[in-house]
């Protein structure tokens, strides 16, 4: 069966380090490729995952040392959300406030309990308890139970001025189907129940628009299972959207296409292969700074400008 869903999201952060401590130490997930952003290597692309860094599982960032705060708005996403063991928000509520991190009082969407807070840079994250996946993979190389730990990313919610045509978008080419409403917000599901399969278009009209900055989301991937598929996306997009994508990026974890929606989010469509074990062993992941071969022979430069986190 064809895995839809999302593939990864992509943010901005302010200082390295500070990042790499909140997502590895304070939520447990795992460092899966230390590199740098391909079309601007002075800075660092940290992706986090589970053991493996499957597609839905992984939260990308940009950290700048001296980013500027981001805010929220139109054409933003507004709350990136984890899935966590059905059983795991009592666990989690605690850890956080032992960690510092202050969240809110958990509320019931769409029947499902939700944990809010935010990473060091204002962030919007989310945990939700979710039942039957204790037996998905997680990462157990931090201090957290293994049982408790994050299972990849259960949503996004994404503030639209009208949520119609991304809807359509989601349906018509991401294999999403709608499947229920509360308030102003419409969710969008795929058919299975795998990690990413969960996108809500929340109706904001008259909201200002977003600023990007530290604490936005830069883009949210979708996933193709093949380059065949995503070149199918390709052509429905342009087919019945009129959207054109960017030429193909091999970004070597995965092959990337982007596209602005109608909403004004930047999309990608990520191809499910190689992923992350491509460049080095799969017990190593994230240990040491990899660099795409067209910056290999500038590494010595590329090393001595990016921060030291470790
Ligand atoms: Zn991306």
């Amino acid at each position: 069966m064809r895995q839809n869903g999302i593939h990864h999201v992509t943010a901005m952060a302010g200082p390295a380090r500070r990042n790499l401590d909140f997502y590895t130490r304070t939520l447990g997930l795992r460092l899966v490729k230390k590199t740098v952003n391909f079309d601007d290597p002075s800075t660092y692309h940290f992706y986090y995952g589970d053991e493996a860094g499957h597609p839905g599982t992984i939260l990308t960032f940009f950290p700048w040392e001296h980013a500027a705060a981001g805010r929220i708005g139109i054409g933003e996403t507004q709350e990136t959300v984890f899935r966590v063991p059905e059983n795991s928000l009592g666990y989690w509520a605690h850890r956080l406030v032992e960690k510092g991190v202050s969240h809110e009082v958990p509320q019931k969407r769409f029947g499902e309990t939700v944990l809010s807070f935010r990473d060091p840079d204002g962030m919007r994250l989310a945990l939700v308890a979710v039942p039957g996946i204790d037996g998905e993979p997680a990462w157990d190389g931090s201090d957290i139970p293994a049982e408790h730990a994050i299972r990849g990313f259960h949503s996004v919610s994404l503030l639209l001025e009208k949520t119609a045509p991304t809807g359509a978008i989601l349906s018509d080419v991401f294999g999403f189907t709608e499947v229920g409403r509360e308030g102003t917000v419409t969710r969008y599901k795929v058919s299975d129940a795998s990690a990413g399969g969960i996108v809500d278009l929340r109706e904001a009209g008259g909201f200002l628009p977003g600023r990007p900055g530290a604490g936005t989301v830069h883009h949210i991937a979708f996933r193709a299972a093949s380059d065949a598929v995503q070149a199918e996306m390709v052509d429905k997009l342009a087919r019945n959207h009129g959207i054109r994508t960017t030429e193909k990026k091999d970004r070597d974890y995965f092959r990337a296409v982007y596209f602005r929606e109608p909403g004004g989010l930047l999309f990608e469509i990520a191809t499910d292969d190689p992923g992350f074990a491509v460049d080095e062993a799969a017990d190593a992941l994230g240990q040491s700074l990899k660099l795409p071969g067209f910056l290999e022979s500038r590494r010595e430069a590329i090393e001595s400008v990016l921060p030291v986190v470790a």
